[in-house]
């Protein structure tokens, strides 16, 4: 039985030649063996290098690595020397697993990680991306998934030859109450969401990458409106077949030089399904609205937080337990490569919605209904 993944460590593999021995289920994709329980992958959880060091990396993903229970924090790569100092004394980490941009394809050798996940500024994603599939690693990489669709072609097709697993950091897919409202649309308990609104947009004021094209690939829509992209597609159950777009008059063009500071746009889906959506950096907004015919959903306040706000639908108000989005979200791609089971959030889902704010901006600069 071939195990592909080339950086297990022989112990590991032999753990899992021995498991493949005792069962005939042998899973499609990669070829791992798809027996491995949670609890003794509990024992053995797999290695995750953090790559980008920035606010997301440390307030939230590192918090969440030591909440997950198939994955954990093994290692990290950094441009900054004296941020590794303190990660590896926060952390335990050995030296062994902590690396500079430069010597960062060295890891390839490096039996501890098994996962690298990206969390650099957008543009920057699709290099580090192929360079940590060129290692033989897993991927994950943030959202949005990179500057164009040609990046995430290109992150795709890296994975695809190195024959490692992709997926995006899509965090409110393992959500309780974003579960829910994809349920709600399966089942159809308030028929077919019809009329979809939502608006995430918050007051930016900090010079930072975010602002800057070459780094962002654009403003507001690439940052938090992909969440309103994400919500809508669920909401649908389909990806839009059209976009119209406009961008709204800048308040501060002295600091939203090259990238939007606000935009509107509409979505349309091939069952007549539209979205009115808004994404801006000097406003305050996070709501999401899917309305049927029998019924509707709202998430009223905080819709794509990192904890869920209120959410309301026509038969009541739902009440789920807390949970650690991140947390969720990283042991399901640790799962995905224990189980061979391709991710929910995969490359190709990054790319949709990298198709989806190109025909948003296309539309935006011609004043034309895009076809997607
Ligand atoms: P940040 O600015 O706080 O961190 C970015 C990190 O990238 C820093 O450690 C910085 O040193 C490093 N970096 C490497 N090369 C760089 C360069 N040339 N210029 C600037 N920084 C460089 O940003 P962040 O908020 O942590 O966002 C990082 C990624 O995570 C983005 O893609 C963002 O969209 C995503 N993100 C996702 C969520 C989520 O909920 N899923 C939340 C926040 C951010």
């Amino acid at each position: 039985m071939k195990i592909p993944h080339r950086n297990f460590n022989p112990s590991r593999r032999e753990f899992l030649r021995q498991l493949s021995l005792g069962s005939a289920a042998v899973a499609a994709g990669f070829g791992f063996p798809n027996i491995l329980s949670a609890e003794v992958a509990a024992r053995k959880p797999l290695g995750v290098a953090l790559l980008g060091l920035g606010n997301y990396a440390t307030n939230n993903l590192a918090p969440a690595l030591r909440e997950t229970k198939l994955c954990r924090l093994a290692g990290v790569v950094s441009g900054h020397p004296e941020k590794i100092v303190k990660w590896q004394k926060n952390f335990s980490l050995s030296e062994k697993n902590c690396y500079s941009y430069e010597n960062f394809d060295r890891i390839a050798d490096n039996h501890d990680i098994d996962i690298v996940y990206v969390v650099t500024p957008n543009t920057l994603h699709r290099d580090f991306v192929v360079r940590a599939a060129k290692a033989g690693k897993h991927v994950i990489t943030e959202k949005p998934m990179g500057g164009t669709v040609a990046d995430a072609d290109t992150m795709i097709a890296a994975c695809h030859a190195a024959k490692v697993k992709l997926s995006v950091g899509y965090r409110l897919h393992f959500d309780p109450y974003v579960k829910e409202m994809m349920r709600l649309q399966r089942e159809k308990d308030f028929g077919d969401f019809m009329k979809l609104t939502g608006n995430f947009s918050f007051t930016f004021g900090k010079h930072a990458w975010r602002v800057e094209k070459k780094l962002s690939g654009g403003g507001p829509l690439m940052d938090v409106g992909v969440y309103v992209i994400q919500a809508a597609c669920m909401a649908a159950g389909a990806t839009p077949i059209a976009a119209t777009a406009h961008e709204e008059p800048k308040e501060r063009p002295d600091f939203f030089l090259d990238v939007e500071e606000a935009i509107s746009f509409k979505l349309e889906f091939p069952n007549g399904a539209v979205l009115d959506a808004k994404t801006s950096y000097n406003d305050n907004m996070n709501t999401f609205r899917a309305e049927g015919a029998k019924g509707w959903i709202e998430f009223v306040n905080n819709a794509f937080s990192y904890r869920i706000g209120e959410v309301q639908t026509s038969k009541g108000a739902l009440n789920f337990p807390v949970v650690n989005q991140q947390a969720l979200q990283m042991d399901d791609f640790a799962d995905c490569l224990l189980t061979g089971r391709e991710s929910e959030v995969s490359g190709e889902m990054g790319r949709r919605d990298m198709k989806i704010i190109e025909a948003i901006y296309r539309s935006a600069q011609t004043g034309k209904r895009v076809i997607i």
